[in-house]
């Protein structure tokens, strides 16, 4: 039976709701009035705190994606830019992801990395490697990483993990540092877990691939993977180990779409309802041409209009989580896709073991490539293109470094200090950028940009503090400043 408070997979993700809720939704896709309604419930609304949004429930959220009204669909597009304009502006965080090792015991039918390849070689980063990654990826200009690895207790344990995070966060190499290092690393136990926050990993990140159980059985037919409620019960066990800030996501592709929206609000629901704090991101990756591996053998593919429409779904359900996409995504998709929701973006990205440090930067390692990637621009291309769209690129991580994660985070969104916070941290985490990294032409449209938008910070205090540190990274050589 369907219990959001239920700690057992199968009842909080729970495959008879969320069939009674595809069948509501399709009963109601044309439902003109009912749409209004659910459209009305997650508009931004001002209250004494400020401006909030009441997100909605996974029924109410899937009735949208089903929509077939084009006058609605229009609606929900334009309610989806409305909040993101509320809580994110035109801030789009940037990182990279940094692969450590493709060892992996998993047999993952989808994933170039499952054990039976034998098209790619193993490798494994040794910390020597991980240095030159990492001074390579801070020389383009990043300061937040993904870290991934296939799951192999052998040869990538916790422990090496954690060697790695470590590593990762004593190189300062010239004016360069990561700052949050986020893992997206295979389910593990609540000690593990522990050992991850205790190590200051930003968000733990780990997708769900599918909600589907018999789906999930088949895809994942061998390994510690293979267990669907081991993974799917994965984030409250982080949660138990002190992290509070995770990040979930669906590949898109290996099942029904609505099937997979329905779950995912499930999972969000749940981790609110038990932890009292929702997904701190949610990751929407699409499955990917990789070695050994056909997306044409899955049928569950969605064009780029669904894959608009969820992210628009997704951002009027949890108008508070982050959402993610990757260079799985073309320039042309992510284009479509950054004003109906996103908020953070990867750039210069590399999915192979190693693919960054020795490379230049049209110099792609293809052997032990994890996927393919579509959008294959550099960091300063990807800034310079988004400024030209009208957004401000961000390398800020100031909230987790404050200790605003959880729910402290929420809070922030919530009581409308975004402008007064989040605003100046990424008009001077994008000064560095320039300052250290950018080409001649991505810097000058950067500064022109950096002193319009300053402008645009409510608290005149705030305001003149910020310029005063903006001067202090240009001219007085100083960084890492933040609200
Ligand atoms: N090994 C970890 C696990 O099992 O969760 C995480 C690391 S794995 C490198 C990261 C993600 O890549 C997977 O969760 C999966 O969703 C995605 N992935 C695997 N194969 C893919 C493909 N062919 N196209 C796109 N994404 C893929």
């Amino acid at each position: 039976m369907y219990d959001v408070k239920s700690l057992k997979a199968e009842e909080f993700i729970n495959d008879e709701e969320i069939l009674e809720t595809l069948k509501y939704a399709d009963e109601n896709k044309s439902n003109r009035e009912l749409i209004e309604e659910i459209l009305e419930k997650a508009k931004p609304k001002k209250t004494g705190r400020g401006v909030e949004c009441a997100g909605l429930s996974h029924r109410e959220a899937s009735v949208l994606l089903a929509c077939d009204i084009p006058e609605m669909t229009e609606k929900i597009y334009s309610l989806a830019r409305e909040i993101k304009e509320a809580f994110y502006g035109d801030r789009i965080v940037m990182f990279a992801p940094l692969y450590l090792s493709n060892y992996c015991v998993n047999k993952c039918v989808y994933c170039p990395y499952h054990m039976q390849n034998k098209e790619i070689p193993r490798k494994k980063l040794t910390q020597e490697e991980v240095k030159a990654e990492v001074i390579a990826l801070q020389d383009m200009g990043h300061k937040r990483l993904a870290i991934e690895a296939g799951e192999d207790p052998v040869n990538n344990p916790i422990e090496y993990i954690l060697e790695c995070i470590n590593t990762i966060y004593s190189i300062k190499h010239k004016n360069g540092a990561i700052r949050r290092v986020n893992v997206n690393i295979a389910a593990t136990t609540v000690e593990n877990y522990k050992k991850l926050h205790d190590a200051g990993i930003g968000t733990y990140i780990l997708f769900q691939e599918t909600y589907h159980k018999e789906s999930y059985e088949t895809l994942h037919p061998a390994g510690p993977k293979h267990n669907y409620a081991y993974h799917t019960e994965a984030m409250d066990r982080a949660m138990e180990g002190g992290i509070d800030d995770v990040g979930l996501g669906v590949l898109f592709g290996l099942d029904k779409y609505r099937y997979e929206f329905a779950g995912l609000l499930m999972h969000a629901e749940h981790l609110e309802a038990v932890h009292g704090v929702g997904p701190h991101t949610i990751s929407v990756p699409r499955l990917k041409r990789a070695s050994d591996i056909d997306p044409n053998q899955f049928d569950n593919g969605i064009d780029d209009d669904i894959f608009a429409k969820i992210i628009a779904c997704i951002r009027i359900a949890v108008p508070y989580t982050g959402m993610i996409i990757s260079t799985r995504e073309s320039e042309e998709c992510r284009n479509k896709v950054l004003g109906l929701g996103v908020s953070q973006i990867s750039g210069g990205s590399r999915t192979s073991v190693g693919g960054y440090a020795g490379y230049s930067a049209d110099e792609r390692p293809h052997d032990t490539e994890q996927f393919d990637v579509s959008d294959q621009r550099s960091l300063d291309e990807v800034v310079k293109w988004l400024m030209e769209g009208g957004y401000i690129p961000s390398f800020c991580t100031a909230c987790y470094r404050e200790g605003r994660t959880g729910d402290r985070f929420m809070a922030l969104c919530k009581v409308g200090q975004i402008q007064n916070c989040c605003h100046p941290n990424a008009l001077m985490t994008l000064q560095e950028f320039l300052t250290d990294y950018a080409s001649p032409e991505t810097k000058k449209i950067g500064e022109e940009l950096i002193a319009r938008e300053i402008l645009n910070v409510p608290d005149e205090k705030r305001r003149q503090r910020a310029v005063e540190y903006l001067n202090e990274i240009k001219h007085g050589g100083k960084r890492d400043f933040r609200f």
